[in-house]
């Protein structure tokens, strides 16, 4: 039990934490399709990289299947905020497939970066993780003028047609120091390496990251909500041990957190990635609360306001049921 004159034990709550434009338009184009035409309503790979969301969804009658020939010839499949190949939508078409594509627009412009740099025939250093969908997506664009970089001990690989004409493009939900360290290093082997036209690391990685470095140096442990295959969450973890942080811990939901996390502990800071829903990270403060911590302060580094509006093909098709 408390001693009487025991501080309370504090938790700092990041913020901006969780959802972003992108999953939100995502998840919710999954809800509108399946209000609209009914379930079952197919989905092509986690709609987001969340485990919670992807369950629920299938509660209310979403099917998730890995490749296009799993969904009935006829049948609606939604692509992932993670973007497709292009090939993908062709193999759609083959199927008579009505496609909804909520792919996040912030992935689309990677894309767009692809198709023109490879037109103009330049060698496009794409820096990202193996096997992730996102990666296999923007790829698929370009396949003979992208090559992957995963990571800084990547470059000395490297090989390129014409070292003068190469830039470097990047998954959304990268480390930005680490993605820098990697640039420094293409730039170093190719001093004509041409930046992307603006930022690949997206808005809301971005922010997520630079809260919890205000917070890491603060705390005994840092808790990110979010699944093991969310890029972005996994990446929070790492910024908050970089950042100062003596502990980091990645769960998906709040009975995840072991006790001996929290035994010598009396800061913990929480934050969530980008396609958590809120009440995850609710489960996990009210887990906290429970072990004494009790005094709770949101740390806020930016606000965010970004919206997307629904896929185009969706919203049509919504307006035309009215
Ligand atoms: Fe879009 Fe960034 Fe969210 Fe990915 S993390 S869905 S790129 S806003």
């Amino acid at each position: 039990g408390a001693m009487p004159n025991e501080r309370a034990k504090r938790v700092l709550l990041a913020k901006p934490r969780g959802y972003c434009a992108g999953v939100d338009r995502a998840v919710e184009t999954v809800e509108k399709a399946l209000e609209l035409y009914g379930p079952p309503v197919y989905v092509r790979k986690q709609i987001v990289h969340n485990i919670h969301v992807v369950r629920t969804l299938e509660q209310g009658g979403a099917i998730f299947v890995d490749e296009n020939d799993e969904v009935p010839a006829g049948s609606i499949v939604v692509f992932s905020a993670h973007g497709v190949a292009p090939e993908v939508h062709r193999q759609a078409e083959q199927r008579d497939l009505k496609a909804i594509d909520a792919t996040c627009p912030l992935v689309t412009k990677v894309h767009a970066e692809a198709r023109r740099f490879a037109a103009d025939d330049y060698d496009i250093l794409l820096i990202g993780h193996e096997g992730h969908e996102e990666v296999i997506g923007t790829t698929g664009e370009a396949p003979d003028h992208i090559t992957l970089v995963d990571g800084v001990d990547d470059v000395a690989n490297v090989k390129v047609r014409n070292p003068e004409k190469v830039v470097w493009l990047s998954q959304t939900t990268l480390s930005v120091d680490e993605t820098m360290e990697t640039v420094a290093a293409l730039s170093d082997r190719f001093p004509s390496l041409q930046a992307p036209p603006s930022d690949d690391i997206c808005y809301a990685t971005q922010n997520r990251q630079q809260v919890v470095k205000e917070i890491a140096a603060e705390c005994d442990v840092v808790i990110v909500v979010g699944s093991t295959n969310s890029s972005n969450s996994v990446r929070l973890v790492e910024v908050a041990l970089q950042a100062g942080a003596r502990a980091g811990h990645l769960v998906d939901y709040a009975h995840e957190i072991e006790d001996a996390w929290l035994a010598d502990a009396s800061t913990v800071g929480v934050t969530s990635g980008a396609s958590v829903p809120e009440e995850l990270v609710q489960g996990v403060l009210d887990h906290l609360a429970g072990h004494g911590f009790t005094d709770l302060t949101e740390i806020t580094s930016v606000k965010e306001k970004l919206t997307f509006s629904l896929p185009r093909e969706l919203v049509l098709d919504m307006r035309a049921a009215e």
